[in-house]
């Protein structure tokens, strides 16, 4: 099974961080304007972990394919 990766939808996302004190990777961290992030690079995934998008209270994580574009948002500049 491939392995999957946690992806925040942004446009949903309202910043409370309960997804950051969730993940014990510190894959999930907020960017400058405040919204949750998911760095795929060190994300262990669903198969592994999948303790972030249970504490969302808005349901905006969702755990995709590594190949998913989407994960960009994610990735550390
Ligand atoms: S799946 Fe686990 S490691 Fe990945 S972002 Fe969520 S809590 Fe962090
Ligand atoms: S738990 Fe959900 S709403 Fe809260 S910061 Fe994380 S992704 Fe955003």
């Amino acid at each position: 099974m491939a392995k999957k990766l946690a992806l925040v939808i942004l446009e949903d996302c309202i910043g409370c961080e309960a997804c950051v004190a969730a993940c014990p990777t510190g894959a999930m961290e907020m960017n400058e304007d405040d919204l949750a992030i998911s760095n795929s690079h060190i994300c262990d995934g669903e198969e592994e972990c999948g303790e972030c998008a249970p504490t969302c209270p808005v349901e905006c994580i969702l755990y995709v394919e590594e190949d998913d574009e989407r994960l960009v948002w994610g990735e550390k500049s």
